[in-house]
């Protein structure tokens, strides 16, 4: 059946009454782009450049960086790649960045917040992103990761936008994005979710714990209400300012096919995801319509646990298996 699904996927995420969902792939090497590419998916959603030098002690030259992002959006050539920043923190150093001391690691000086600490880092690369940019052909949407306050995202548009890139986002991995993701967006182009972050950060609950993984599911109705309260801050912003303002999600969330539904019924307007899920993910929207989709959200909002949720709108989703 999975067979099945990936020969019929023809690269296009779309509803069935033909609104379209562009699928995207989460890459984090040359390889991995290469593969998504052939998988069919029509740009990256999540570029994990911390991937490319989890090994190094040292920062990498601004040289030694673009050619490994060149290497990456070449797979892209034409299409979208959105790029983020390095997101180093204790539980995923990067020796020139980041304190291994720290009491605790996810709420500590992690992803944009290392600007503070190791300045000049942030810069550097994203003038190793726009070089890459330049000399690939690729689309680059940039974002910053673990941005809490609109002052963070009005310093990284500045820093992107100082070193050519034109189009800046940042990601929604904390509450406190969530909630003021209308002001956010009135000042940057786009935002993607980090259902993994932003889950661990609303329910309290350390993402690298299997014994809170009932907590820790990107299910919760919470969780569920801090993705409606972005997609309507968005709408409220794009309003506002006559001009769209993308929400994408990168985190797990977007590969589980019965949750990609329902944040597509959120509002949700992209979705990326390691290259194979891509197909199943593909199939189970082209089964359902706006309307449906919306229906299963509101089902999925009303529930009162992650479990109660996921059951709901799953027995409303008779293409699973
Ligand atoms: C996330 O937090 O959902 C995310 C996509 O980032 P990472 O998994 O790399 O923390
Ligand atoms: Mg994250």
């Amino acid at each position: 059946r999975a067979s099945e699904q990936l020969a019929a996927f023809d690269g296009r995420g779309a509803l069935a009454d033909g609104t379209t969902v562009p699928l995207l792939a989460n890459v984090g090497t040359g390889d991995d782009a290469r593969a998504a590419a052939a998988a069919g998916a029509q740009g990256v959603g999540l570029l994990r450049t911390e991937f490319c030098f989890l090994n190094r002690d040292a920062e990498p030259t601004v040289a030694e960086q673009t050619e490994a992002y060149t290497e990456i959006l070449t797979a892209f050539e034409g299409r979208k790649v959105v790029v983020r920043t390095l997101d180093a923190g204790a539980d995923k150093p990067l020796p020139f960045l980041t304190d291994a001391t720290e009491p605790n690691p996810a709420l500590g000086v992690r992803g944009y917040r290392t600007d503070w600490t190791t300045p000049g880092v942030l810069a550097r690369q994203l003038e190793a992103v726009a070089a890459a940019e330049r000399s690939s052909g690729a689309e680059v949407w940039v974002m910053a990761p673990m941005i809490a306050t609109v002052p963070e995202a009005v310093r990284f548009r500045e820093l992107a936008t100082a070193a050519g890139l034109r189009v800046c986002g940042v990601m929604v991995e904390t509450p406190a994005a969530a909630v003021t993701a209308e002001q956010i967006l009135e000042r940057v182009h786009f935002v993607s979710l980090g259902t993994n972050d932003l889950t661990q950060y609303t329910m309290a609950a350390d993402r690298m714990l299997g014994s809170l993984a009932e907590l820790n599911s990107p299910w919760q109705p919470a969780v569920l209400r801090m993705v409606e309260c972005v997609t309507r801050g968005a709408a409220s912003a794009a309003q506002r300012q006559g001009a769209p303002k993308n929400v994408g999600v990168c985190g797990e969330a977007a590969a589980d096919p019965a949750l990609a539904v329902v944040l597509v019924g959120l509002g949700v307007d992209t979705l990326s995801m390691s290259a194979r899920s891509l197909a199943a993910v593909a199939a189970v929207l082209a089964r359902v319509d706006t309307a449906q989709a919306r229906r299963l959200a509101a089902l999925a909002l009303d529930a009162t646990s992650a479990r109660e949720a996921k059951d709901a709108v799953r027995a409303q989703l008779p293409v699973l298996d």
